[in-house]
């Protein structure tokens, strides 16, 4: 089997040194590895963050209508390459190709709205604020900006960053996943096809050595973060404290709550495919089903009847409706909480140990992927550590809850304010639930709400570090800087020095 290496893209091509460390690329489905990835040492950092700030002298200063036709060449030719990038998506994270496709596609919306930029900069114009003066209001790029994202979105993530970042007049420097690199880089050479100059958008891979160089970097104005908690506070904590903006996503727990009128095949149907689409490696994923009585057995045993029909198999393979889990590491310690949820005293309804792994190619050594089929666990409570944690796999925990106050309270209680959904019929029970929930990002009888482009997507409490979403006009917000400008032509009305403070008249 040839393997393969995948290395930085710095000022507009890839870097061609050597490296000092690597990390192993996996194959998921087979668990074989196939290919390394360098990583970037502080010099290697260094290297990317120097080209970014040369080329963000001239980027910045460019022509909104130059900017923009880049930003559209890129829009074709990442719609054009789609298949390729998913293809690169499944063979290292293991999600099956069209969800792959599906996620190069919302990333795409970003670069949609990106295109819209010279909208979106406008700034405010107020004539004679005081006789003869007026005032205005622009932004301004703030110069190299990083991002830093997670495994389980290689495209969509970094993309919720960087077209906004580069519309916006800055130089990007991306610190994606090491375990799954590859489509990062494939997007960089589209950028350079697209003919953005040399230097506005480069790939740094690697571990906590490159994000600590990023976040200590002088030259680096603001980062953004999507991870798990405890790094993203970490992230916020060490960039804020090195004077830079930071904007840091993290983990999630995300509840579907089930009222007593809801169409309860509807529901079934939303907490399978939001419970384990993706094999729920997402940050939107439902992992808390909150059944208010008496639905919770009626529930389950339409959402028995759902998994036992879900084919588990290689994500290349066009019938596989799931896939592998990222890393053996990961998949066992998800398989934990099977274990342990027993111990604490849940039922395990579905243990998806058992689930049969069908599909791929003749021969092919699906026995040692990394699999795990869909799990349900019933009768979890709050203080089991399958309720506690961040699971970010196939296990959807049903709490029982007695009320609507009681499934509010449960909602609120999380330490996790990312996504939430409430399934229900009745629409006064769902407006009161979307004011009184303190969650980021709401679904009515929708299981993964995740806004649009033009919205701003971002979770509360331990879900976000600082006090900007990432896209949409907050997006903007992050990657630029408020300038107000107050001017006075001189006329003959010019009334000389006068050392008192500015008053309007
Ligand atoms: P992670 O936190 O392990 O890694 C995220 C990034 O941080 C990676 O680039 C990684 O290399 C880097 N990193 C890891 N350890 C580090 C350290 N000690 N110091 C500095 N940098 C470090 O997350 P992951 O496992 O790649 O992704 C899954 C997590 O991301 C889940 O918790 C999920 O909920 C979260 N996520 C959140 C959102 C959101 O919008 N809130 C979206 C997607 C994923």
């Amino acid at each position: 089997m040839t393997t393969k290496r995948i290395t930085h893209w710095i000022n507009g091509k890839p870097w061609t040194g050597t490296a000092q460390r690597q990390g192993d690329l996996y194959d998921p489905a087979t668990g074989q590895v196939s290919g390394a990835v360098d990583f970037a040492s502080q010099a290697d950092v260094d290297d990317a963050v120097a080209a970014a700030k040369e080329a963000a002298k001239a980027w910045g200063r460019i022509s909104l209508s130059k900017r923009t036709s880049v930003l559209f060449a890129f829009r074709e030719l990442v719609k054009s390459r789609t298949a390729d990038i998913a293809a690169l998506i499944t063979s290292e994270h293991g999600k099956v190709a069209s969800d792959a496709a599906g996620e190069v596609a919302r990333g795409l919306e970003v670069v949609e709205f990106a295109c819209g930029i010279p909208h979106l900069l406008k700034g405010g114009f107020s004539e004679n604020v005081s006789t003869g003066v007026d005032s205005y209001s622009i932004r301004q790029p703030l110069g190299v900006v990083a991002g830093i994202t997670p495994f389980n979105f290689p495209a969509m993530v970094p993309m919720w960053m960087f077209p906004v970042a580069i519309a916006c007049g800055n130089a990007f420097v991306l610190k994606p996943s090491e375990k799954d690199p590859s489509a990062s880089v494939l997007l960089a050479q589209l950028w350079a096809e697209a003919g953005l100059p040399d230097g506005v958008f480069n790939v740094v891979h690697g571990d906590k050595v490159a994000v600590d160089a990023l976040l200590n970097h002088p030259d680096v104005a603001a980062a953004s973060f999507v991870g798990s908690t405890p790094i993203a506070r970490y992230v916020y904590e060490t960039g804020t404290k090195a004077g830079k903006r930071v904007q840091a996503l993290g983990g999630a727990k995300n509840h579907m709550v089930v009222l007593p009128d809801a169409d309860l095949d509807l529901a079934a149907d939303a907490a399978v495919s939001a419970g384990f689409g993706s094999a729920g490696e997402r940050c939107m994923a439902i992992s808390a089903l909150v059944a208010v009585d008496p639905v919770a057995d009626e529930l389950i045993a339409k959402i028995k009847d759902r998994v036992a029909k879900l084919v588990v198999g290689p994500g290349s393979d066009g019938r596989s409706e799931m896939g592998p889990l990222v890393t053996r590491v990961h998949r066992d310690k998800v398989a934990s909480y099977l274990d342990s949820g027993v111990r604490q005293g849940a039922t395990l309804e579905i243990d998806g140990r058992a689930h049969p792994v069908s599909g791929g190619a003749p021969g092919e050594a699906n026995a040692d992927g990394f699999w795990l089929g869909p799990s349900v666990l019933d009768h979890v409570t709050t203080s089991m550590d399958a309720y506690r944690d961040e699971i970010f796999g196939p296990v959807l925990s049903v709490i029982r809850a007695k009320s609507y106050a009681d499934a509010v309270d449960l909602v609120n209680d999380s330490p996790y304010g990312n996504g939430v959904a409430i399934f229900t019929n009745d629409g006064g029970a769902a407006r009161r639930f979307v004011s009184e929930c303190q969650i980021g990002m709401v679904g009515v009888n929708v299981p993964i709400p995740v806004p649009m482009a033009y919205y701003s997507f971002g979770g509360w409490k331990a879900s976000l570090f600082g006090d900007t979403h990432v896209h949409g006009t907050e997006g903007v917000h992050f990657y630029t800087r408020g300038k107000v400008v107050t001017s006075r032509w001189l006329d003959p009305s010019h009334g000389g020095v006068n050392l008192g403070f500015p008053v309007n008249s």
